[in-house]
């Protein structure tokens, strides 16, 4: 056993496929050609780990990257990554001061955090619009009045869109107030932005100089529960793989799991997988999810436990083979967007719900990208 499989105790894995990631940073640039690419790798890169896809995306043709906190901006630069690095939110005074050290460029996204921005004159600062969305960005008025605190660290001026995904309508009325603030100031090579994954792939009119999707990079679709990934040319770049551990035989009647909330309804074979909420496979999945075991899908049955998830299978599945609950085996394919919807969420929170101190993850490079 290596390190890191006794951390882990190397149960449940998630495989993520650099080369997934490189074909589908070419696939958005050329949905926004004449555009920059900021690749978004909050949040661990959406649990795919910030590092090697910053560095896959950069290589595929990415010219800079976003993160949330400084911390993870710092963790790019210990790791020797030198492109851009723009911060999204709110930072503290003293997380300022770390930004400035790693040389990231901060968001002001209201007056009070432009002024306190302007206190560090090292710092280069991006100008966050609040177009509608109303949850960070100074108002359309107020950003004279930034341009004038920020003076020369100013380098880049952008807004975010709350529904590119899903209504048109309210996307064009954020881009009409967007479009009024740009002809509204001198903009001098500023870097305007507001595109994320579905207004990089939905609204060209968003791409302006840079667009910045997050979710669309691990080949996710923006809509959250529902969409097939391929029918935009993405591909997933994550799976999450176990193993069966157990297997039993039940009796008519056989209860299963917390609650004995399954009952088998005949003779049937249940497997034991060490995969439960701890791990990221969420609670909320329990009765209605389905794994795959030699190629077929097979249903949970009754609860997700915190370590352990059971399934039901037939009487050739073995102790030791393999199991896909996010991912493709053989034919079949459990999407990101299928456990979102049964789980009573996105594709997004369950890719970045996976938890890296339970689920070790593997690295690979798809030839065919
Ligand atoms: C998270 C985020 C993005 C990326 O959004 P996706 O929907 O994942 O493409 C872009 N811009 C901002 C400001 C964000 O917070």
């Amino acid at each position: 056993m290596t390190q890191s499989d006794l951390r882990t105790g190397g149960r449940t894995l998630a495989e993520v496929d650099l080369g997934e990631v490189r074909h589908n940073v070419r696939t958005l640039l050329r949905r926004a050609t004449g555009s920059r690419l900021m690749v978004v790798v909050k949040a661990d890169a959406y649990g795919h780990g910030s590092v090697e896809v910053a560095r896959a995306a950069l290589e595929a043709g990415a010219g800079s990257l976003a993160v949330v906190t400084a911390e993870e901006g710092a963790e790019l630069r210990q790791a020797g990554i030198d492109a851009p690095v723009l911060v999204f939110t709110d930072l503290l005074p003293e997380k300022l001061a770390l930004a400035g050290e790693h040389r990231l460029t901060v968001t002001a996204h209201s007056l009070p955090s432009a002024r306190l921005a302007a206190r560090y004159p090292d710092l280069k600062v991006h100008l966050k619009v609040n177009t509608g969305m109303n949850r960070w960005g100074v108002a359309p008025e107020e950003v004279g009045e930034a341009r004038r605190v920020l003076g020369g660290s100013l380098s880049g001026i952008y807004t975010h869109l709350a529904s590119a995904d899903s209504d048109p309508g309210a996307t064009r009325r954020q881009l009409d107030v967007f479009d009024r603030v740009l002809a509204g100031h001198p903009l001098g090579g500023l870097t305007v932005h507001a595109a994320n994954s579905a207004g990089t792939l939905w609204h060209p009119r968003s791409h302006y100089d840079l667009v910045r999707p997050g979710v669309a990079v691990y080949g996710l679709h923006p809509g959250g529960d529902h969409g097939d990934p391929a029918s935009e040319g993405l591909r997933p770049a994550l799976s999450l793989r176990s193993y069966v551990a157990a297997v039993r035989r039940l009796q008519p009647g056989d209860g299963v799991s917390y609650g004995l909330t399954f009952r088998a309804p005949g003779p049937m074979y249940a497997a034991t997988v060490p995969v439960g909420y701890a791990e990221g496979y969420r609670r909320t999945l329990s009765g209605g999810a389905e794994a795959l075991v030699r190629g077929e899908r097979r249903p949970l049955l009754g609860r997700v436990t915190m370590d352990a998830a059971v399934f039901g299978v037939d009487r050739e599945v073995e102790v030791g083979d393999e199991v896909v609950l996010l991912g493709v085996q053989g034919e079949e394919c459990v999407a990101a967007e299928e456990l979102g919807s049964r789980a009573g969420t996105i594709n997004y929170e369950i890719t970045t719900g996976i938890n890296p101190r339970r689920v070790e993850r593997s690295y690979l490079e798809n030839e065919r990208s």
